[in-house]
């Protein structure tokens, strides 16, 4: 089969290697579309080389169920499947709290074993989950990102529909979270993003109100400090500036989530007097787990099967798999190229 293996630092070959061959209890899945994301574009463009086993990464998957070693795990062969990426044992302390993204003995597709960028992979049958007929499979490889967007909202100490929010960043993850804001059944939502182009995909996957905001803008000149009772902050990266920005924003009593990741050296940097002062509530926001009882990874599958038309408008390049260090490259020019999501997509 082929695969976009990283061979060395900032190098990703389009390559041969054998077929992965399945476990007990495990399907392998024809890959037929695989989302790039951020975390895999550290690594993309890392100067030195990652430390994963295969080097193959891409855990955004969904596909078609190819093979399976076990007729109890109620899919069968040619079902149409998005796959949860996070591996947990379901017995260690997190785990059995429901935060299976901590599990002591977990792991992850495409980062701790094979991932998605890659025309098959093998993956446990306990991380599919079905499809609509209807649902395009680059819509359904949202399934994750949309999955962390729901943790977002899950994060708060309450769902109180009143709350004014604001999300910082019109990433993937930003927009995600402008959707599920409504989908929850907020009325209020305000997007700060620096992309113009992504206005009318913010308005119709349910924001209010989308404000340009570039890097020097002192959004204290502009009324909005103070303003909002639920502030999400999706940019992380190598700056400060949406992190100050986050709590001005915060309203007294306010709730803020960090979603974006911040290299480790990025160490706090906002006015620690607001936090005092405004009793804010200020929180991060890791991945995804179980909540009330259900995973918030079915919650997203649920809404993508219910309005995967909304969503395709997320997904705003396709490429071959062949064609990954284009794909890379229109990433690292997101801005100048319009970028909101790339999928890839294996090759028949
Ligand atoms: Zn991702
Ligand atoms: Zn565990």
């Amino acid at each position: 089969m082929y695969t976009a293996q990283i061979t060395g630092p900032r190098t990703i070959e389009y390559k041969e290697v054998p077929m992965p061959e399945i476990k007990e209890g495990e399907a392998l899945i024809r890959v037929k579309a695989a989302g790039l994301c951020g975390s895999d574009m550290h690594k993309f463009n890392s100067h030195s080389m990652p430390n994963m086993p295969t080097n193959i990464y891409g855990h955004e998957i969904s596909g078609v169920v190819e093979e399976i070693s076990t007729s109890l795990s109620g899919f069968e062969l040619g079902d149409r499947v998005v796959v949860k990426p996070i591996l947990h044992c379901d017995s260690c302390e997190p785990c059995e709290e429901g935060a299976y993204q901590f599990c002591e003995d977990g792991g992850s597709i495409g980062k701790t074993v094979q991932g998605g960028f890659a025309d098959y992979v093998a993956v446990p049958t306990s991380n599919l989950y079905r499809l609509n007929p209807d649902v395009p499979f680059d819509v359904a490889s949202l399934a994750d990102p949309l999955a962390v967007a729901v943790h977002n909202f899950n994060k708060l100490r309450e769902i109180d529909t009143d709350d004014s929010v604001a999300i910082i960043g019109d990433g993937a993850i930003g927009l995600l979270s402008a959707y599920v804001a409504k989908q929850f059944g907020y009325s209020d939502i305000t997007v700060f993003g620096k992309h113009k182009s992504n206005l009318a995909i913010a308005k119709e996957l349910g924001a209010d109100t989308f404000y340009l905001a570039s890097g020097d803008v002192d959004i204290s000149q502009h009324d909005f400090s103070n303003s909002k009772k639920i502030v999400i902050e999706s940019v992380g990266g190598e700056q400060s500036q949406s992190m100050k920005m986050a709590v001005d924003l915060a309203a007294r009593q306010g709730e803020v989530v960090f979603a974006g990741v911040f290299p480790p050296q990025y160490v706090v940097n906002y006015a620690m007097r607001d936090q005092g002062w405004k009793e804010l509530s200020i929180t991060g926001s890791n991945s995804f787990q179980m909540h009330k009882g259900k995973d918030e990874f079915e919650t997203a599958v649920e809404m993508i099967n219910r309005d995967s038309q909304t969503l395709e408008q997320i997904v705003s390049h396709k490429f071959p798999l062949s064609q990954i260090t284009q794909a890379v490259d229109s990433m690292n020019n997101k801005g100048e190229k319009g970028v909101v999501k790339i999928v890839l997509e294996p090759s028949e």
